[in-house]
């Protein structure tokens, strides 16, 4: 959970210092509270009753399909024309939230194992915006990809290096560390990154690519399985992502796939 949940807002108030106070502890204020503190943020969730107590509580816990897959782009002129010109009321768009969409193609490339157009992508993305962290982590896991760890190296490093950077992606820099053979090095961000998890959140799909990138694969399996425990939302690219490679021929690597529902 976030650093704080409390009732109100006199709560919070004096007793610490926050980055973000989010409003309203239902789905929505929850998992915007806790992308928030992935990020590096000290958040603050305020509700007037305990959590997931309103709209939230009463829900029937379908997902639908239709709002998880995108809808096709569409294709006819008149349609495109209205979205381009931001008159219509199905599609908003913000020019300033371009960089993230950008960031969609970078990661799209790099999943489809298209390096180069990955690193094509990645380079205009961080032109537009040079604090755009998982930039980094792009550009770094497609130079990795290609065998090149020491340019990986130094893209993750810079990433890593900016003042919100999500320190979960230190496992990226293990990742790198690794293929230079630079072992203890690598070992010592992992054993400091285990030991933050007990005390705060990181993402433990990137420690298992962390562990995997040292050959250790029952820890890196031991990750997974708490990152699915905690239902992380990283999981959904553990068929895609390059640094799941050293897991790939493993049996409990097709069975977790497959009990995502992945394949
Ligand atoms: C019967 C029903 C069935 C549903 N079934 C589904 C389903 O199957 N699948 C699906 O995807 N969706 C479903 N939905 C929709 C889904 O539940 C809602 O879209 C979702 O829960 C909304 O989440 P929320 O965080 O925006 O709002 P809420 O869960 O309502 O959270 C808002 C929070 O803000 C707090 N709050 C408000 N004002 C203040 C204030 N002034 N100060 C402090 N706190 C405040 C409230 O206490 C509340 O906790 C269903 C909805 C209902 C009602």
């Amino acid at each position: 959970m976030p650093a704080c949940v409390a009732p109100n807002l006199d709560a919070v108030r004096g007793s610490m210092d926050f980055d973000v106070i989010v409003l309203g502890a239902g789905i929505v204020g929850v998992s915007s509270a806790l992308h928030l503190q992935d990020r590096g943020l000290r958040v603050a969730l305020v509700d007037r009753r305990a959590p997931g107590e309103e709209t939230s509580h009463g829900n029937a816990g379908l997902i639908e399909r239709s709002s998880v897959v995108p809808y096709a782009f569409p294709r006819r002129l008149g349609t495109l024309l209205r979205y381009a010109r931001n008159r219509s009321v199905d599609l908003y768009w913000d020019y300033r939230a371009l960089p993230a969409y950008a960031g969609w193609l970078a990661r799209f490339h790099l999943y489809a194992r298209d390096y180069y157009s990955a690193l094509a992508t990645g380079k205009e993305l961080l032109e537009i915006d040079e604090h755009y962290g998982r930039g980094f982590v792009w550009m770094g896991s497609a130079h990795l990809a290609l065998g090149d760890a020491d340019v990986a190296l130094e893209w993750f490093q810079r990433g890593q290096a900016l003042e919100r950077a999500v320190r979960s992606y230190d496992a990226m820099i293990v990742r790198a560390l690794a293929a230079l053979d630079r072992k203890e090095e690598a070992q010592e961000i992992l054993t400091r990154l285990e030991a933050e998890s007990k005390q705060h959140y990181v993402r433990s799909e990137y420690l298992a690519m962390g562990h995997a990138a040292m050959g250790d694969l029952d820890r890196a399996f031991e990750s997974l399985e708490r990152a699915y425990q905690a239902r992380s939302a990283g999981m959904i690219y553990l068929h895609l992502d390059p640094g799941y490679e050293p897991l790939r021929g493993d049996p409990r690597y097709t069975e977790l796939v497959k009990r995502i529902g992945l394949s």
